[in-house]
């Protein structure tokens, strides 16, 4: 590791308790959720360190950011190629380890971008919310 990162980059004691803790879960916590479980193990660690060590460790490329529209951030620990699939009722957010085939031909899309990646979120119902649940998502009145 070259000089200036091991200056400023290293993975502190606090940042290696954050990437421990996100790794330790599948269940793509929230910012504040990962501070609750640093919390447990380091009680005077503050919310704000807990942002900061999380935007560097995605910087580094150690943490995956999900953000989703329109919802918090969430961040993954597990850096292998998947997808996810959200909870239109509750909110959760879960792992799709499937191979999904779109039909993504870069040749085949008009751009003069260099396309480098892309990303997927599915949604959905998770089991706990389907029994007899609708996803009430426009809050309409249905009269009649
Ligand atoms: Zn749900
Ligand atoms: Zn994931």
């Amino acid at each position: 590791m070259r000089e200036y990162l091991k200056k400023d980059m290293r993975l502190t004691n606090q940042r290696q308790v954050i990437l421990e803790e996100l790794r330790s879960v599948t269940s793509h916590p929230t910012a504040e959720e990962v501070y609750h479980m640093a919390k447990r193990r380091m009680p005077r660690i503050s919310l704000g360190t807990v942002y900061r060590n999380l935007d560097v460790l995605a910087e580094l490329g150690l943490v995956r950011v999900l953000e989703m529209a329109s919802h918090q951030k969430r961040f993954d620990g597990d850096m292998r190629p998947h997808y996810h699939i959200r909870c239109q009722v509750c909110g959760r957010v879960d792992d799709i380890w499937e191979p999904l085939s779109l039909p993504l031909d870069s040749q085949s899309i008009s751009t003069s971008y260099q396309i480098t990646g892309y990303e997927l979120e599915l949604t959905g119902i998770c089991p706990q919310c389907q029994p007899g649940v609708q996803p009430n998502l426009h809050n309409e009145k249905n009269a009649g």
